[in-house]
């Protein structure tokens, strides 16, 4: 018996099979890689994210902390100082203010040295945090000053840790022979005062600590400003 050869329909229809097979096989081996392909991918886009959320942080921390002693710098307590000031507008609840000056630190530099003085910085700067309530927030302002807030804390409150941080400071000693001494100005803001206003009042409270001999606190309550108005505007 002859075999009779295939038609020519069925032979072109397994070619066209084999072929569509082999598309569909290629088509899936190339989906399969270019998934692998994105996962990758993804996962890279994900790692630089983060890594770039990370830096972004640390440059935003970075820009509100002073390097030298890690506190919060001017610009970093300004944001709460604002907050402070919109809660106390709201809910009438006190919020204080401690300026801390370091008492005649130029001679320090020029007795001890810059580096020296960079220490001396560090160490009232840790004084001052250690000595601090959770919730209150120490910042360097600038130079050897230092502000902090006091948050839910009256004017009275605020003296005695006034007091407190002042008795810690004095014990501060260098070269075993000299003792650092600050000066505390102390200021409650009142409602509906500016920033400018209640740090006006700190700030003049903190010069009469010091021209009333150093080593003091002062609160802003007892400063008669007609007082002082013309020597502390000389001043500034
Ligand atoms: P007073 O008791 O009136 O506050 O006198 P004072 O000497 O402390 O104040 P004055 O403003 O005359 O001098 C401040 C000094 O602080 C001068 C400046 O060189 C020094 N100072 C400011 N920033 C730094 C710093 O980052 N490191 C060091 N070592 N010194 C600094
Ligand atoms: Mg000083
Ligand atoms: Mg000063």
């Amino acid at each position: 018996m002859i075999n009779k050869p295939a038609p020519f329909y069925i032979i072109h229809a397994k070619k066209i099979l084999i072929t569509g097979n082999l598309i569909i096989f290629i088509f899936f081996v190339f989906l399969l890689a270019s998934s692998f392909v994105i996962v990758r991918a993804y996962r890279k886009l994900r790692k630089t994210n983060k890594a770039l959320a990370e830096a972004r942080k640390k440059a935003e921390n970075l820009s509100l902390h002073d390097t030298l002693t890690g506190l919060l710098n001017r610009r970093g307590l300004e944001q709460m100082i604002n907050y402070e000031i919109n809660r106390k507008r709201r809910f009438d609840n006190s919020v204080s203010f401690l300026m801390v000056d370091i008492d005649y630190f130029k001679s320090v530099n020029d007795t001890f040295g810059h580096v020296t003085g960079d220490l001396v910085l560090k160490q009232v700067a840790e004084t001052l945090t250690n000595g601090r309530r959770s919730t209150d927030l120490v910042s360097r302002w600038g130079g050897e000053e230092f502000l902090i807030l006091l948050t839910n804390t009256s004017e009275s409150q605020a003296m005695q840790i006034a007091e407190k941080l002042r008795i810690a400071c004095s014990q501060i000693v260098l070269n075993d022979s000299h003792n650092i001494t600050v000066s505390i100005g102390v200021a409650e803001v009142m409602k509906n005062e500016t920033f400018e206003s209640w740090f006006k009042r700190v700030d003049m409270a903190l010069y009469t600590a010091k021209n009333s001999g150093r080593n003091k606190i002062v609160a802003a309550s007892s400063v008669n400003v007609e007082d002082i108005q013309d020597c502390y505007v000389k001043k500034h």
